[in-house]
């Protein structure tokens, strides 16, 4: 390992874009698998990871709502989120902001809200105690449900803001839903002071950006990487400096991009738009996100200014108060000193 290699691993972090159900580990799927009779293509971790070698967005989602069947209950998603701070810990990730889609377990299992929140609160203040790192959850109305469903997602998130809740999202298959279609969700949450952080601009194109951030305001941007196909947008989100989760190999992995060579990533930079890192479902990519700094430094040779700056970024884009954030980015500055002396 070398200089910079070393100081990745060790420096401290925060994630802004990544899925719990995205993060359950492959041994622990395949454990809950068994438990619930659900059939799944393959029974070693080997096999699985093949299984995730991904040919569109389409055969992610199925995999995806496959992983959901085995959550059945609170103990279930209470395992998956300590196994998924253990996992943001053993990286010195402090915070993470978290995408939970409690909609598929509510419609899929019958599992109600309350019993899944009660659940990740409990992980949550486990992580805090016992690890000392934090998440804030940001719930997201999946883009294939009808519009009334969005709505009861928003009454949810707005029940919960302050109590664990950060943002309210949308994810799930771009192409055909367009954020519009929630326009009443995201009306409501807004009123009610909840902010909203939307995935788009990843399986769809710069319109999908713009729909985002005029339908709901959107905070950040959740991808946003084909941005660089409308100059006008990047003259606007370079102008008020909007937050973008990069998560290079997720494109890579769903063919967004061809390669990390083709990615977007760079020209994003180069054209001074706010750009941070993330992993979006590290085991279902075979990633992680020092990985994803790893990335960076070997495909596009970032040297150490551009490595912190990128963990800044994420630290200054966090939903926390001013306050903490000014804090944590004066804490990770010296703590990045501290590791080059
Ligand atoms: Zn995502």
């Amino acid at each position: 390992m070398d200089r910079i290699e070393n100081f990745i691993t060790r420096m401290p972090k925060v994630e802004l874009h990544v899925h719990m159900e995205g993060s359950v580990r492959l041994e622990t799927l395949l454990k809950l698998a068994k438990r619930y009779k659900v059939a799944l293509p393959a029974d070693t971790p080997e096999g699985l990871r093949k299984w995730y070698e991904f040919k569109d967005f389409n055969r992610f989602i199925e995999i995806y709502i496959t992983v959901a069947s085995c959550l059945r209950d609170g103990e279930d998603i209470e395992l998956i989120a300590r196994e998924f701070l253990a996992g943001q810990a053993a990286q010195n990730i402090r915070y993470s902001e978290v995408t939970y889609t409690a909609y598929t377990q509510y419609a899929f299992n019958h599992l109600e809200f309350s019993e899944q929140w009660e659940a990740i609160k409990r992980a949550r203040a486990w992580g805090e105690q016992e690890l000392g790192v934090r998440m804030g959850i940001i719930m997201d109305i999946p883009r294939l449900i009808p519009p009334e469903e969005g709505e009861r997602i928003a009454e949810w998130a707005i029940q919960v803001h302050g109590d664990g809740l950060v943002a309210l999202g949308l994810g799930g298959p771009e192409e055909g839903n367009p954020a519009g279609k929630y326009q009443k969700a995201f009306d409501r949450v807004r009123q009610a002071g909840v902010p909203c952080v939307l995935h788009a601009g990843e399986t769809d194109g710069p319109q999908s950006i713009w729909e985002a951030l005029q339908v709901a305001g959107s905070k950040r941007i959740g991808h946003g990487v084909r941005a660089i196909e409308d100059p006008a947008l990047v003259a606007y989100l370079r102008e008020k400096q909007i937050p973008l989760e990069v998560c290079p190999t997720s494109n890579v992995c769903l063919k967004v991009y061809p390669s990390y060579e083709q990615h977007s990533l760079p020209r994003l930079l180069e054209a001074g738009l706010y750009v941070t890192l993330s992993s979006d479902d590290p085991p279902m990519f075979d990633t992680t996100l020092t990985n994803e700094y790893l990335v960076g430094y070997h495909t596009w040779g970032w040297n150490l200014e551009t490595i912190q700056k990128l963990v800044l970024n994420g630290v200054d884009a966090t939903l926390l108060p001013e306050a903490e954030k000014q804090q944590m980015h004066a804490g990770f500055v010296s703590e990045f000193k501290h590791l080059l002396e």
